[in-house]
């Protein structure tokens, strides 16, 4: 069982509920998605070097378990990419390093792996992850390819620690995220609200949130960018 890795580092969580949580980051090679390509705009994805699935090292679950403990047996795991569950043999992958963490760490921090998915692909069936899920908006152009069912599953199951993520344009993204609120209930799960990196004044973005009055609602600021710049690895 393979699959192809574009990345393993350590550094902090940069976004959601685990801001500023040591993390050691596996990110899976390859998405058929292209986040921000519409008519008149460009791709805004943080992870173009990603995207393909020909790109990487193609590595063992013992080869990527041997990495991430080489630099903390302690640390939250983020499973991202690219996007980690496209493609059979990432899942078998990402199932087999949730299940190899929860039974190391049963009782412990972190023996949930964290799983950063982009909305398009089925979440159930890994019962020790919990999970960052994109509902992506108008303005990535991807709405089209959104899988209701995980955001039902996500609403149902109730876990603290599931976070659903909107990345936002404009205001009509930020409109379009309150209608999937309130389209699936989402009132029990952590909403964090993005803005496009560049693109979208983050002040502005937090007066929305201000008015729309929903207490679960988070502004999310990618703080590896404020702290490190736009770059790989950090
Ligand atoms: S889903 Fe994620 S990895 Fe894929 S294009 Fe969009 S932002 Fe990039």
């Amino acid at each position: 069982m393979k699959a192809r890795v574009s990345e393993i580092f350590y550094s902090i969580s940069g976004e959601g509920m685990s801001v500023g949580v040591p993390t050691v980051f596996v990110r899976f090679s390859g998405c058929s998605l292209r986040c921000g390509v519409t008519t008149n705009s460009k791709l805004w994805c943080d992870t173009g070097y990603a995207l393909s699935f020909h790109k990487g090292e193609l590595l063992s679950f013992e080869e990527i378990i041997s990495r991430i403990e080489n630099f903390s047996t302690v640390s939250q795991i983020l499973l991202t990419g690219g996007e980690p569950l496209e493609g059979e043999e990432k899942r078998k992958i990402c199932l087999a390093i949730t299940e190899y963490f929860w039974k190391k760490r049963h009782n412990q921090d972190y023996s949930y792996t964290r799983i950063e998915t982009n909305g398009k692909e089925n979440i159930q069936g890994f019962p020790h992850a919990v999970f960052t899920l994109d509902y992506k908006l108008p303005g990535s152009g991807m709405e089209d390819f959104m899988l209701k069912e995980n955001f039902y599953f996500l609403r149902d199951r109730k876990h603290p620690l599931d976070e659903v993520k909107f990345v936002i344009r404009t205001k009509t993204d930020f409109q379009r995220a309150i209608e999937i609120v309130n389209e699936f209930q989402l009132f029990s799960n952590i909403l964090l609200f993005s803005p496009v990196y560049g693109e979208q004044n983050p002040t502005e973005l937090a007066e929305w949130i201000k008015e729309a009055k929903l207490s679960n609602s988070r502004l999310s600021l990618q703080i590896h960018k404020i702290l490190w710049g736009n770059k790989r690895g950090v």
